[in-house]
This record gives C-alpha cells, sequence and structure tokens, in this order.
C-alpha cells in the first residue's frame, strides 16, 4: 500500500521518528472489535472500534511515525500533558479529548497501554449496552453467539431477541439476560462481583453433561475476564 504525506503537516520534519512501542499494532489488535485502516490523504494509521477511531498512529512521508493520537477524558488528558513533555494536545485532533504522544518519547510503555485501554474504553462506552455487546460479538453471558450450531437458524442470538431465546423459560427472557441486561443494566456478566452466580449454575443446557456444562462456564467466563485484559 503507497504511503503518502500530508503536504508540509509533520510538525518536526527533521525529527528521527523512532517508533519505541513495535508492540502497539499487536496490542491494538487483539482487542475485540477493532479495525485499522491506512487514511492516505492524512498518511495515518487508524485503529477503530464499532467504526469509530479511538487511537492512530501518524505516518511522515518516509513511513515512520511522528506521534501517536488517542483520547482521554479532558481533565486526565490535562493531568498526563504536565507529567510528560511527551504528550501533548492532539496534533490536527480535537485538543480537548485528543493526545499526542511522541513515538521516540520517555512515555513508559505501561503508561501508553493503559492510556490507549482507556481510549478504547471510552469509544466503546459512547455506543449503547447492545451495540457493545454487538461489538464485542458476545452475548451477556460471554457466549460467541455466531460460533453456535443454532444461531442464524433455530436462533437470532439473545441479545437481538432480548433474551428470548429458544432455551428459555416460555414467554420469559433467560435468566442470566433478565440479570444482567435487565435488572443490572450491565454490557455483560464481567462487570459483576460475583460471576459466576448461582443463575449461571441454575442456567444449564440440559444436553449437556455436567462437565461439558462446567467447561462451557470455564470458557465463557475467559471470554469476558480475556476482554477485561485487554481493556474492556
Ligand atoms: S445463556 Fe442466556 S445470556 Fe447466555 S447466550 Fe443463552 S440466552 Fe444469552
Ligand atoms: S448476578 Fe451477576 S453474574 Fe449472575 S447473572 Fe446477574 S450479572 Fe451475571
Amino acid at each position: 500500500m503507497r504511503l503518502l504525506m500530508r503536504e508540509g503537516k509533520c510538525p518536526e520534519a527533521g525529527r528521527e521518528n523512532i517508533m519505541r512501542y513495535e508492540w502497539m499494532d499487536t496490542y491494538l489488535l487483539q482487542k475485540r472489535g477493532v479495525t485499522k485502516d491506512l487514511q492516505e490523504t492524512w498518511n495515518w494509521i487508524r485503529y477503530h472500534v464499532g467504526g469509530k477511531m479511538f487511537a492512530a498512529i501518524c505516518l511522515g512521508a518516509d513511513g515512520k511515525p511522528y506521534y501517536i493520537n488517542l483520547k482521554l477524558e479532558p481533565a486526565e488528558g490535562e493531568f498526563f500533558r504536565t507529567q510528560y513533555e511527551d504528550i501533548i494536545p492532539g496534533y490536527y485532533s480535537d485538543k480537548l479529548h485528543w493526545n499526542s504522544i511522541k513515538p521516540d518519547g520517555e512515555v513508559p510503555d505501561e503508561l501508553l497501554k493503559g492510556m490507549l485501554d482507556k481510549s478504547y474504553r471510552l469509544v466503546l462506552s459512547g455506543f449503547s449496552k447492545k451495540k457493545q455487546r454487538e461489538i464485542l460479538g458476545l452475548s451477556c453471558c460471554g457466549t460467541e453467539c455466531a460460533a453456535c450450531g443454532y444461531y442464524g437458524t433455530m436462533c437470532q442470538g439473545c441479545n437481538e431477541l432480548q433474551g428470548r431465546v429458544f432455551h428459555a423459560p416460555e414467554g420469559k427472557p433467560c435468566p442470566i439476560y433478565a440479570c444482567a441486561v435487565r435488572k443490572k443494566r450491565m454490557v455483560n456478566c464481567a462487570e459483576c462481583d460475583i460471576l459466576p452466580c448461582s443463575i449461571w449454575q441454575e442456567t444449564k443446557d440440559p444436553q449437556l453433561s455436567e462437565n461439558a456444562f462446567q467447561k462451557s462456564i470455564e470458557n465463557r467466563i475467559n471470554n469476558l475476564r480475556s476482554d477485561k485484559k485487554h481493556g474492556i
């Protein structure tokens, strides 16, 4: 793919532009629902969640990065800018919410990871909770509906059916959906301190053996918790 320089826009021509955060692309792409593209006119690699940008790497004419852009709550962005001279108001962006980080500066890796996580969460949380589940590709109990053999034929997924799936009690939503989504207004059970609760233990597919059921609980918790690990 051809990389183009946005004419005359590189703010610090002549800077060496060494990327010390080589892990960044892999780190961002392992988050659920993330896509990336190259905005050729600007020469920015953009990372989106649900179609909205939450991070970007601004490239110079030589294809090397000169800024990393990410979004933070205004007060937090302001605080970090006072702590590190390598964090400045967002280059070519809304300077209240966006921040630019020099890719060859002194910002520690773990801090940048934390800021990227926050940016991802901030943009994701701008969507409705239903839409967030859709973007994450997980039902509220951590099931990947699209990977289920019934999905699209016998079942349209608990998100679309508001929990009234074929295995739910007649006329009622599935008890996990009823609790997490309707009662507690959560995106999913990962937000709950008592996961996996008694409702989980009681919501069993009768076709599963006890072992298979416990394995399914483990897998669903892993899905939910690995999302947490990746900054959700
Ligand atoms: S157990 Fe409930 S919450 Fe989980 S996928 Fe089925 S209907 Fe949805
Ligand atoms: S109590 Fe917590 S873990 Fe159990 S279904 Fe409700 S939200 Fe999910």
